[in-house]
């Protein structure tokens, strides 16, 4: 039977003592959602969503959502083709069919890298097996003077992260889980949430509008870089480092070559690149520009942005002198088209946890309760991170 949608603040749950609740309805949220259904369909579960699905204020929504299997680490290699194969099959395995909103974009994943590798090929040979036009954008793009070996998942690509999460949700309340939106969880105990009904006003502000509380047996808390003051409310320190990240794009230019099928609006057809740290991914006929990943920001960091010869620009310090740096390397970054806004609103980016890999984990003294958080390789590795947890979890 499927589970009660409950969006707005008239309308109440059906019980309020659940098997299982998951705080946050992010890409992981939904996933574990999904799988949770899967592994434990005779027990209770709901899933609670400050905002709706997809939620701004998620890094879900912002996420370019690279996916590769390029992973030296056998497990990771795993998780990644699992995840990729899910991806690749998501409408078959969710039984969520939504034609007009594709989730993944398998157009291959290439590194090009400044050593060799043993399972590498070189930079000609790569060059010499792609079309003409995308050799064409490579030699635009990238100075690759100094590429010695480059290596490529065909499989690899990039996914539609709302997308993706949309079919997880859908599929998990099909599948009989209950999910609360536009509502806020805090701990008020152990074994039990406070929950804040929240409405906007007519000036379009957040309020609250009705308090509750729910019981829960086990507890997974999926909120993103929220996770770690969710978890505050149970006294027990548990390290979730945050960092703003964003990324510019580079608008159309004529130095860049369209594909072949001009006739549908000339679409730039590139596998995503990945160079120096930094990815390159199309968006329409740009490209989204994913700077090397920062460390984490010092509590109370407020994303400010910086100056590049005297001008404000709407990019963090940090990501201005990454570029700079690599000028030689990626000559795109003088075009003109490279934009990077005048302020931090006017360039995409989120709050994200600041860790590489997607991962769980049990708290020690509340072993009831589990963090799932994704990171820079959410896409690639945390599908299977989640669906991971939903079947190691034990509910009584
Ligand atoms: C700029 C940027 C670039 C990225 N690039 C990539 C990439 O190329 N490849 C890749 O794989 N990953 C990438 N990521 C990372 C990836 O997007 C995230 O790790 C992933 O989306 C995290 O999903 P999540 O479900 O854990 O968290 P989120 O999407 O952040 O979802 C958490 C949800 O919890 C909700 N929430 C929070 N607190 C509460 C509460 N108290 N009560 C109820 N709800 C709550 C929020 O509203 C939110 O919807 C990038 C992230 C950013 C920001």
């Amino acid at each position: 039977m499927s589970g009660t949608v409950v969006n707005n603040e008239t309308l109440s749950l059906p019980t309020q003592h659940y098997d299982c609740v998951i705080i946050g309805g992010g890409v992981l949220g939904l996933c574990c959602a999904f799988y949770m259904r899967q592994f434990h369909p005779e027990k209770s579960l709901l899933l609670i969503e400050q905002e709706g699905i997809p939620s701004e204020l998620g890094a879900t929504f912002v996420s370019p959502a690279i996916v590769h299997g390029l992973f030296a680490n056998p497990e990771s290699y795993k998780k990644a083709k699992w995840s990729k194969h899910l991806l690749q099959n998501l409408s078959n395995i969710t039984g969520i069919d939504r034609p007009h909103n594709q989730a993944y974009f398998p157009v291959g994943y290439v590194q090009f890298m400044d050593e060799h590798y043993d399972d590498s090929t070189t930079q000609e040979d790569f060059l010499e097996s792609r079309s003409e036009v995308e050799q064409k954008n490579f030699q635009a793009l990238l100075d690759l003077s100094y590429c010695k070996s480059v290596c490529f998942d065909a499989d690899g690509g990039y996914a539609s992260a709302e997308n993706v999460a949309q079919h997880f949700g859908y599929a998990a309340v099909r599948e009989g889980t209950d999910l609360l939106l536009n509502a806020r969880a805090t701990f008020s105990s152990s074994q039990s949430l406070s929950i804040e009904r929240l409405s906007y006003n007519k000036k379009m502000q957040q309020e609250v509008v009705r308090q509750e509380s729910l019981s829960f047996a086990q507890c997974i808390v999926a909120a993103g870089h929220s996770s770690g003051t969710v978890l505050e409310g149970l006294g027990e320190l548990v390290e979730c480092p945050k960092v703003y990240m964003q990324y510019p794009k580079i608008e159309g230019d004529s130095q860049l070559i369209l594909g072949a099928d001009l006739g549908t609006g000339g679409k730039l057809e590139l596998p995503v690149i990945s160079y120096q740290g930094f990815h390159l991914r199309t968006q329409a006929d740009g490209l989204l520009v994913i700077p090397p990943a920062l460390a984490a920001d010092s509590i109370g960091y407020q994303p400010t942005e910086g100056k590049l010869m005297g001008v404000q620009v709407g990019l963090r310090r940090e990501i201005i002198d990454s570029i700079m740096n690599n000028l030689d390397n990626f000559p795109c970054f003088a075009w003109e088209s490279l934009n990077l806004g005048k302020a931090v609103r006017q360039v995409r980016g989120a709050w994200q946890i600041a860790y590489e890999q997607p991962a769980w984990q049990q708290l020690k003294e509340n072993n009831h309760i589990y963090l799932l958080h994704g990171g820079r390789e959410a896409m690639s590795l945390g599908l299977a991170t989640a669906h991971e947890l939903a079947q190691s979890i034990e509910i009584e």
